[in-house]
């Protein structure tokens, strides 16, 4: 073969393999939204909080320049922030009414619209993996209490003694709660606020501190992933929105991927992800657009709260929150690392 042609092919596979590896990836995570106030922050707190952020985000980034999936990339995020105490998912989740750590976790892959969840669960290491073994390896897309805990551990999934999610800080918070709200415990079922009847989750320890993340890989596949130890003081099997698909977490490539963090029962009755990603397919909004109305308007309309994350299909990112402030980050396509915590900063 004469030379020009060998130079000629290797300049050619070098053009290839450079464009696959220059495609854009994006990954974006959040800690939760709440009431997260300067005033009430050290800077030794902070640093922790942040480096846990960056800890997951470099995870889950280093998966996608690899040319790994969305959804290796937001499993492996999540992954890293429910194994750290800082947030309410696995390691740090908060205590039920009864003193127990009730978890949930989804997964969508927005490539073929999969889906897994499961729900209350008390045994299981990592939530959002068990999540993706249900999507992957059974007919359904959610399973809950002790049958999710079977099939977890009949597909390898990590297990561990209900005690492994115990924290201190954790049971304070719920030893507080209680002392606060033990006036007023009650439900309002018709979704109204009044003084006889005020939602048990209103209360000094708003940070709510689900984990997310979302992800566009270079194929061009977008998928998302939420945990959760839910909200401190919930009752007798409470559900929130995080494994509920279409409420808490939904990818679709047609539009984006979504993780949301905040007053569960507000965001499973806007069903809030999928809202989004309607108003951008048949509404033909912008992500931004969309997500901000439901975050900025419609949510506060109705008494809830928290924020979301999200990633559409150009890449284009969104992170907006009605809370004082939402534990989020990204990394930008030159790679470097945006961690936030405050509205402003
Ligand atoms: N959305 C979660 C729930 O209601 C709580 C949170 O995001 O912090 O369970």
């Amino acid at each position: 073969m004469k030379r020009w042609v060998v130079i000629s092919l290797l300049l050619f596979a070098l053009n290839v393999f450079s464009q696959s590896d220059g495609r854009k990836v994006v990954l974006v995570i959040h800690g939760g939204a709440g009431t997260i106030l300067r005033s009430q922050m050290t800077p030794e707190k902070e640093k922790e909080y942040k480096d846990a952020l960056s800890a997951a985000l470099y995870r889950g980034y280093a998966i996608l320049k690899k040319g790994g999936s969305s959804l290796d990339a937001v499993e492996a995020a999540v992954k890293v922030l429910e194994d750290d105490p800082h947030f309410n998912a696995g390691k740090g989740a908060v205590f039920t009414s009864e003193g127990k750590n009730e978890l949930d976790a989804s997964v969508m892959n927005g490539e073929n619209l999969m889906a897994g969840a499961v729900a209350g669960v008390t045994t299981i290491k990592n939530p959002v993996s068990a999540a993706r073994a249900v999507m992957e390896k059974s007919n359904h897309v959610m399973m809950t209490g002790a049958g999710a805990e079977m099939f977890a551990r009949q597909n390898g999934v990590i297990i561990v003694p209900p005690s492994y999610f115990y924290t201190e800080e954790r049971w304070r918070s719920l030893r507080n709660v209680k002392k606060e709200d033990s006036l007023k415990t009650e439900l309002d079922h018709s979704g109204k606020k009044s003084s006889s009847a005020i939602y048990p989750f209103k209360n000094h320890d708003s940070k709510f501190g689900t984990v997310g993340a979302v992800a566009l890989d270079q194929k061009g596949n977008l998928a998302a992933a939420t945990s959760t130890g839910g909200m401190t003081n919930k009752r007798f099997g409470r559900v929130g929105d995080s494994p509920v698909i279409g409420a808490g977490t939904y990818a679709s490539n047609a539009t984006c991927a979504i993780s949301c963090t905040g007053w569960g029962e507000y965001f499973i009755r806007l069903v809030m992800a999928k809202t989004v990603s309607d108003m951008m397919e048949f509404g033909k909004m912008s992500l931004a657009a969309a997500s901000e109305e439901m975050i900025m308007k419609r949510l506060p309309a109705l008494g809830g709260d928290g924020g979301l994350i999200a990633v559409d299909k150009m890449g284009n990112i969104s992170m907006p929150f009605n809370t004082e402030g939402m534990y989020r980050a990204y990394i930008d396509e030159k790679g470097v690392p945006v961690i936030k915590i405050y509205k402003d900063k």
